[in-house]
């Protein structure tokens, strides 16, 4: 059942508002460093980075590890940089030997959180209830969720690449609300593109990010699927970046390997 009712922190609330006011969904571009960069070199990488970084019209995010959260916060203070984690758990506290929770990462100043990823689906067997459990958490501590979804090289051979990721997204969002929704954050990573070198083609990840929109369409409503953003993943860098970003229903990009180079700069500044 969608809707069931959650609290809203102050600064969903605040989030929520801001997003009424603008007709036009504004840019994220967000990196995921996933296991790099020890906290000294973190430090290092991201003041290599900060004066690269001129596009204020896009909302830059930077996922790092767990360890690096707290200096790298630390390092971004004065800036409109956003940090996410890569992951969470789902409980508040208690016997979970070397888990997140969301209470942690809100102290330490992150406002994303990444979840779902295909990484921790394959290696940690993470599903999609685990990741719903999660996702809730997260708006309940007023944490943005970015939910990764995307399709294996032979489910989009098998032509189930639609109903797989309609699967991952209502499951990933069961019970979250239309208010929550629209201030979400899904990335439709296909796992033939993560790492490889071959990035989906731009009207290849059109097609499907406008279809996860319309999947949000049916699950809430049209204001609700004009409001998310929808993100697109794998093999991103600074040549195809822009291409990407032209396309009507892709609102920025998570990428890995190029969110540890300069290159993340270009991406950002790609206008
Ligand atoms: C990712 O880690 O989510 C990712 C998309 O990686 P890459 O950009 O390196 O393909």
């Amino acid at each position: 059942m969608i809707g069931k009712n959650l609290t809203f922190g102050k600064s969903e609330e605040k989030l929520l508002r801001e997003k009424d006011r603008s007709m036009t969904r504004n840019k994220i571009i967000a990196g995921n460093w996933k296991m790099n960069m020890t906290p000294s070199e973190a430090v290092t990488l991201l003041e290599t980075l900060k004066p690269l970084l001129h596009n204020d019209e896009v909302e830059v995010v930077f996922g790092v590890p767990a360890i690096d959260i707290i200096p790298v916060v630390e390092a971004c203070k004065g800036t409109n940089i956003k940090i996410a984690a890569e992951n969470m758990y789902f409980e508040e506290k208690g016997a979970y030997t070397g888990e997140i929770s969301p209470g942690m990462l809100v102290d330490a100043g992150v406002r994303y959180v990444i979840l779902g990823h295909s990484e921790r689906r394959t290696y940690f067997h993470e599903t999609d209830e685990d990741i719903n459990k999660k996702v809730l958490k997260a708006f309940e501590h007023g944490l943005i969720p970015i939910m990764c979804c995307g399709e294996s090289l032979k489910q989009r051979k098998q032509g189930i690449t639609m109903d797989w990721i309609r699967q991952q997204v209502k499951v990933g969002l069961q019970n979250v609300t239309a208010d929550q929704a629209k201030i979400a954050v899904i990335a439709y990573e296909p796992i033939w593109a993560i790492g490889t070198g071959i990035a989906a083609t731009n009207v290849q990840a059109e097609e499907i990010c406008k279809e996860i929109r319309e999947c949000i369409a049916e699950m809430y409503d049209t204001n609700t699927a004009q409001k998310i953003h929808i993100l697109y993943g794998g093999s991103v860098n600074a040549d195809n970046a822009a291409g990407l970003f032209i396309m009507e229903d892709i609102d920025g990009c998570l990428a890995g390997g190029a969110s540890l180079k300069q290159d993340f700069g270009k991406i950002v500044n790609y206008k």
